[in-house]
Formats: C-alpha cells, sequence, structure tokens
C-alpha cells in the first residue's frame, strides 16, 4: 500500500519535474497564416482577463484549423452566445488546448456532436467525450474557423491551459512566432491620493499628469508635488507589428528610488479570480469613460494572483522635504518597453482641490449583507457583493428601480424585487424585469414569478423596470419559396426576431420529425442544413415553433419539395 504510494508519488514528481513550465517548439501553429494578433492573453475585457489570444483570420472563415499537438477531444461546447463552437484538447504533456468561436468541427467530431445535438434535440450542447474516444493527430484539421457566440468578427480564439488546474497561460511563452517589435503605446497617466490626508499637485482627488516623450524614446512626467498615501496607474495598449489592434499589454513594473514597489504581468490566472479585475482597474474611471486605468498599486479587495513582486501594495508614502523618482515600466511578451518618470517632491501644500464623495442617506458596507425596502421594490446584495463601503443612490420610480449606476462593480449577484400587490391589472404573463441600457434600450432580465412578487438576479448596477411583452416573435423564411422544388438546396434559412423580451426557445421539424437548426442570434437566423438527410421525402412540411421570454409563441408552417 505504502509502497504504492510512493511510485504514484515519483511518477507524479517525475513528470512535473521533466517538464518545462513552457515547452517552446512543441506545439504546432493552429492555422497555417501567419499568427496576426487581435487580442492578447489577459487583455482587460468587461469583468474578465482574455483568456487566450485572438488569432486573426483575414476577415475569413473557414479557415482550416490544425491540432497543436496529439491529444484526445475532452470537451465539446455549442453555445449561442461566449465562445460559440469550442474544442477542447487535452494533449499527454498535461496542457490542453482550446479552440473558440468555430465556424465548424472537422468531419469526425462533427458528426459525434450532431449525433448528440439529434439525441438531445438541441443545438446548444456541452459533451465530455471520454478519454480516447475522439483522438487527434498533430497538425491533422480539427475544424474551421468563424464567428460564433459573442464575436464580433471572423477570428480563432485559442487558449492553452493546464490540464489538471485548468488555469489559461499566455500562448505566446510556447515560442509561437508572432511579429512584435513594436512599442506598447501610453494613453494618461493618472495619479491617486490614497489616504484621506493624502494629496498630489494640492488636490485630494485622482488627477491626470502630464508627460512628454524624451529623446531616447522614454516618458517624463511633469514634476508632481505630493504628500502622504499616493498611487499611480496608467492607461495603455501594445500594438504588434502587422495590424492596428490595441491590444492588452504583458507586463507592468514600479519602481521608487530603484526599489521595486510592485509587478505583475499576465502569464496566467485563474477563471475563479478573473472577475477581480475590476479591482485592478479603476472602475470608477471605466464606467464613466469607458476606458481602462491599470492601476500600479493593489487594492485591498484585490485577491489577484498576477503580482510577481509587492511592497506597501505598491502604494508609495510621500513625506515632506524628500524627493522621489517613479518609474512605471510597460512592456509586451517580447520585451519591447516603454519606461515613465515621474520626480515627486514631498511638500504639503494648502488644498485647492477637496476630496468629493457624493454622500447619499445609504451607506453599504461590503463585508456585510445590505438590504433596501424602496417601497414597492427590494434590494438585497449579499455580503462581498461589492469591493469597498460605498455611498449607494437608489430611486425607486413609478414602474422603475435605480440601483446606483455603472461606476461601481458588483463581483457577485445581488436580487431585485419588485412588489405587483399595487398592480393588480399588470398582465403578469406577459411582464418581466428589464434593465434599461445606456441607450435606453429594455434588457430581459431572467424573471422569478411568484406570487404578486416578480425578482431577479444580476451583477450589473443601473435602472431596472417592469416591463410587458404581448408580441410574439416574427419567423420569416430567408431563401425559399411556399411549395418550391428545394432539390439543389444545401440548406434552408429562417429570420426569426422578437421585439422585447427576446427569444428563448426555437424548434424546427419536417414531416414531425426533429432537425437540428443552428441559432446564429447576431443575424438572427436559423439554419438548417440537408446533408442531415431528415427531409428525404418528396414532400417536406417544415414547422418552426419560436417562443419569447414570457411565452408568446409564433408557429409558421409552409411546405416544399425536394426529389
Ligand atoms: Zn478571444
Amino acid at each position: 500500500m505504502r509502497l504504492r504510494f510512493f511510485c504514484a508519488l515519483f511518477f507524479v514528481f517525475s513528470f512535473l519535474f521533466s517538464q518545462d513550465k513552457y515547452p517552446k517548439d512543441t506545439f504546432g501553429s493552429p492555422l497555417d497564416i501567419p499568427l496576426v494578433l487581435a487580442g492578447t492573453f489577459g487583455e482587460l475585457r468587461s469583468n474578465h482577463f482574455h483568456a487566450g489570444i485572438d488569432i486573426k483570420t483575414q476577415q475569413r472563415q473557414g479557415l482550416p484549423i490544425y491540432a497543436i499537438a496529439d491529444g484526445t477531444v475532452t470537451r465539446i461546447k455549442v453555445s449561442h452566445w461566449g465562445y460559440g463552437k469550442a474544442l477542447y484538447v487535452a494533449h499527454p504533456n498535461g496542457f490542453t488546448s482550446v479552440y473558440a468561436h468555430l465556424q465548424k468541427f472537422g468531419p469526425e467530431i462533427e458528426a459525434y456532436i450532431r449525433q448528440q445535438q439529434y439525441k438531445k434535440q438541441s443545438y446548444e450542447i456541452e459533451l465530455f467525450p471520454d478519454y480516447g474516444d475522439l483522438k487527434v493527430e498533430k497538425g491533422k484539421v480539427i475544424a474551421y474557423t468563424g464567428n460564433t457566440g459573442g464575436s464580433s468578427g471572423p477570428h480563432l480564439h485559442f487558449e492553452i491551459r493546464s490540464s489538471i488546474t485548468e488555469k489559461p497561460t499566455n500562448p505566446l511563452l510556447y515560442g509561437y512566432d508572432v511579429r512584435d517589435a513594436t512599442n506598447p503605446t501610453l494613453v494618461g497617466l493618472y495619479g491617486y491620493p490614497l489616504a484621506d490626508d493624502a494629496q498630489i499637485n494640492q488636490g485630494a482627488q485622482k488627477v491626470q499628469l502630464n508627460f512628454t516623450k524624451q529623446k531616447d524614446g522614454s516618458f517624463l512626467a511633469d514634476k508632481v508635488t505630493a504628500i502622504g498615501t499616493i498611487g499611480f496607474g496608467f492607461n495603455g495598449f501594445d500594438r504588434q507589428d502587422m495590424a492596428a489592434n490595441k491590444n492588452g499589454v504583458y507586463a507592468v513594473k514600479q519602481t521608487v528610488n530603484g526599489k521595486v514597489y510592485s509587478e505583475y504581468d499576465f502569464e496566467s490566472f485563474s477563471f475563479g479570480e478573473t472577475r477581480y479585475i475590476n479591482t485592478l482597474i479603476d472602475y470608477r474611471h471605466f464606467g464613466k469613460f469607458k476606458q481602462r486605468i491599470q492601476k500600479c498599486f493593489k487594492d485591498e479587495s484585490n485577491k489577484l494572483s498576477i503580482y510577481k513582486t509587492l511592497y506597501l501594495d505598491g502604494k508609495i508614502n510621500i513625506q515632506e522635504g524628500l524627493s522621489y523618482q517613479v518609474e512605471i515600466e510597460i512592456a509586451d511578451i517580447e520585451g519591447n518597453d516603454i519606461k515613465i518618470s515621474i520626480p515627486i517632491e514631498g511638500k504639503r501644500q494648502e488644498l485647492k482641490i477637496q476630496k468629493q464623495i457624493k454622500k447619499t442617506e445609504n451607506l453599504v458596507i461590503a463585508s456585510r449583507p445590505n438590504s433596501f425596502d424602496l417601497e414597492g421594490a427590494k434590494v438585497y446584495f449579499p455580503e462581498s457583493t461589492f469591493y469597498q463601503d460605498f455611498y449607494i443612490d437608489l430611486k425607486k420610480g413609478k414602474d422603475t428601480v435605480s440601483i446606483h449606476d455603472g461606476t461601481v462593480a458588483a463581483h457577485r449577484n445581488f436580487t431585485i424585487s419588485f412588489d405587483l400587490t399595487k398592480h393588480p391589472k399588470l398582465n403578469r404573463k406577459k411582464s418581466f424585469i428589464a434593465r434599461i441600457d445606456e441607450k435606453g434600450n429594455l434588457r430581459y432580465s431572467k424573471t422569478y414569478k411568484r406570487a404578486n412578487t416578480f425578482s431577479t438576479r444580476t451583477k450589473t448596477l443601473g435602472t431596472y423596470t417592469i416591463a410587458q411583452d404581448t408580441i410574439a416573435p416574427t419567423i420569416k423564411p430567408k431563401n425559399f419559396k411556399p411549395k418550391e422544388w428545394l432539390s439543389n438546396y444545401r440548406y434552408l434559412s429562417l429570420r426569426i426576431q422578437d421585439d422585447l423580451s427576446g427569444i428563448n426557445t426555437y424548434r424546427a421539424t419536417i414531416n414531425g420529425d426533429w432537425i437540428l437548426m443552428e441559432y446564429e442570434p447576431k443575424t438572427s437566423t436559423i439554419t438548417y442544413n440537408f446533408d442531415d438527410k431528415i427531409a428525404d421525402q418528396k414532400q417536406c412540411d417544415l414547422k418552426v415553433v419560436v417562443t419569447d421570454n414570457v411565452g408568446n409563441s409564433t408557429t409558421f408552417e409552409q411546405t416544399f419539395f425536394r426529389k
């Protein structure tokens, strides 16, 4: 027993130590075109860091994707949103490669998925094939590039994860050839007074700093006067050589008088921590200007593991009469970098700009659950919904409740409930909770209905309302007409739309048999491929039923012929 345990242990350790942390030249390229990036690993996205690289596909779809090494398919996911069609391949060296937003899979994998989709009668599906059931060989085609899911243009989203921890790692650490001799670009530089008595340039508020480019290519900020605990942040991006895309930077290092105060990079992170991006960026600034400032100091609520070095959490204590030289280095993964110097003089001066805290009657204590009764609506924030205490702005209108605004991030779901007792005439079946977005559009929020209470769970602050949708979805054929002969057609496609609550389900049959319709919400299109051979009879009676999120339903029926 004991011997077996030690043998197992020995095996695990010899496996771990025989490995390079990031083996170079082991993995092949997933594409046979030059690798040009539309997105880098760790890039700052909405509520998450980008977990892979986005490889541009020359504005095209359908480029073959090659397995980067021998392996076995361990997971397949097909969804309307997110990664769209995605493939996960585990390799014997302990890494899993991920390919997302695919147009379609390689023939063998595609056939396997179709079979399961017909069995489950669902386009959306998640499969975990048994180890070895779907083997792939290095360099063989496993899928084709596309634009499915939450993708705003054709590209391949490519990841390399640890198979054991599932932590995504930076794919560019494995020796991929991405031409990059271009330095990161600095857009803005900011100083933050962090303690109550701290000030920068006679202000107790965040201040934007001017900088000029020096002859040697470095940047020099105008001299700063400050006192107390302060920090810095910047807004910037990185470009590679062959594209104009503004991608994320790789590494940030801040030194004070030569000592490293903070240092982080995007070698790897975990999915469990990714939402803490909201503490790395100045979220208030982001909410107002849609521009991300990366802080060189770490907030107390910031649980990110990306830091290599931290001294005093990257915060700088400026004392009267002393001078300081702060250097910020921003680098891409190829080591192209820019240096910014900020000279600081420790000096207490008359405060000209006071700290502005907009006080409301409701103070949220982040470490506790907080609930608010707004006469007709309730809001419940579980403990640790927020990163820090703040005065929340809550307003109740006739049918609306406003929960602060987009300048504060929530880390977890909170609950909004509406009491409908005073709305006896409201059509409960056709009503739902909607968020009113920045453009004034109503966005369906998954609504739980119980007697006189409607509730929803969300992570998005803003204005919510009770909306009503009595109009059923529309269904229109895109490429065929009634009683038409479609013998030479390769596919059927229809446009399905819903004006308000949005499409919840769609179901199509031919002569009573379920057919697989691939739904692409970006183009409001559902598509059936005749290769599935469900419509083998001469007369085909097509029936499509589409239901919206409050149960309004439309049925479309049409006959066509094939031989
Ligand atoms: Zn991506």
